[in-house]
């Protein structure tokens, strides 16, 4: 498997994947179980779509991703704008759908490489919630090597690993489990933290001492996690691979309840990434647009897959980036993560 990734269509060199969104979703329903119904559930309309978007998880309409037509009609704008893998992380507790994205992969005629393991407590089952580390650590390497979800359709990356914050028991064995298949398998995986600048922190010591090799474990949402360089720089030092995954996002305004921060904008995501790309980390950085609602597509009225590619590239190229530090982000760091080991690390 060395020098190869594996998506829902099956195996391919990863110099074939091209131009590469690292976490995104395309089929996916993150209505949270426990959510008040009292909000309604509004069509999305020319009149609320502002609203719908500033608040997006408000109208429960915007938190399901279920359209196949919609779905593909996005897919090949993606693919008309240069646009070649897009890496989906819907997993346990966000309803995966391995044959549509199968079927939606060959339709569009782009790779999509699909996420292993589970999201957060929140949206999890009681069966997930009770299982001991064996358990899952064999569930989620079932998904990468024989098939996910009841389908034959494998698995190419592990995560997103859902955490909250304050980290829940069942997250911490979910942890454990998928560091054991990331040393199994060889594959990346990819950690949602919660929300608070220590969270990463505490994840990485969590992992480290699982075992886990941090140049292929990436934190995902630096957008809302750590606002303190110091704190980047630490993760960074010690091999990890931090992503922002909210290009497009070009609200200051966060959403969700009970956090209070600011948003970077894309130009502000970029001069941070500049920075920390001169400082040496160049090749320890990810980004991606995390589209999870349907006000972020473009057939409702948002920016779509084809963003960071027909936007945030010229952006770059416009404020003095070279060709070579946009296709590492573009290009060759999704491809060493995407590219499996050279075979099971021994442990
Ligand atoms: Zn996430």
């Amino acid at each position: 498997m060395a020098g190869y990734a594996q998506t829902v269509t099956g195996i391919v060199p990863v110099e074939a994947l091209g131009a590469t969104l690292m976490h995104e979703h395309i089929l996916c329903d993150l209505r949270a179980p426990s959510e008040d119904p009292s909000t309604g559930d509004a069509p999305i309309t020319m009149a609320n779509r502002f609203e719908t978007d500033y608040f997006q998880n408000r109208n429960p309409a915007n938190m399901v991703l279920d359209e196949d037509d919609v779905a593909l009609h996005e897919l090949r704008d993606f693919k008309a704008a240069g646009g070649g893998t897009i890496v989906e992380l819907t997993i346990g507790g966000l309803v995966p759908q391995p044959l549509r994205l199968a079927a939606l992969s060959e339709s569009a005629g782009i790779s999509v490489v699909m996420g292993a393991g589970y999201y957060v407590d929140a949206y999890l089952s009681d069966t997930i919630r009770a299982a001991d580390i064996d358990e899952l650590e064999q569930q989620i390497e079932t998904q990468l090597t024989d098939g996910a979800w009841g389908t034959g359709v494998r698995a190419g990356v592990i995560g997103e690993i859902g955490c909250s914050w304050p980290l829940a028991a069942s997250e911490r064995r979910i942890l454990e489990a998928a560091v054991r298949v990331q040393r199994s398998t060889g594959a990346a995986l990819t950690i949602h933290p919660g929300r608070d600048e220590d969270a990463p922190a505490e994840i990485a010591r969590i992992v480290a001492n699982a075992g886990a090799d941090p140049s292929r474990t990436i934190f995902c949402h630096m957008d809302r996690t750590i606002f303190d360089r110091g704190r980047l720089v630490e993760l960074l030092d010690q091999g990890f691979v931090l992503e922002w995954d909210f290009f497009g996002i070009e609200t200051s305004q966060y959403w969700m309840a009970g956090v209070d921060l600011d948003l970077p904008t894309d130009y502000m995501r970029l001069d941070l990434i500049g920075d920390l790309m001169a400082m040496g980390y160049r090749q320890q950085i990810a980004i991606s647009q995390d589209i999870c609602t349907r006000t972020r597509l473009t057939s409702y009225g948002g920016h779509g897959y084809a963003h960071l590619l027909r936007h945030v590239a010229p952006l770059m190229r416009r404020r003095g980036w070279r060709d070579s530090d946009i296709d590492q982000l573009l290009v060759k760091t999704p491809a060493r993560l995407l590219g499996f080991h050279s075979g099971p690390v021994q442990s």
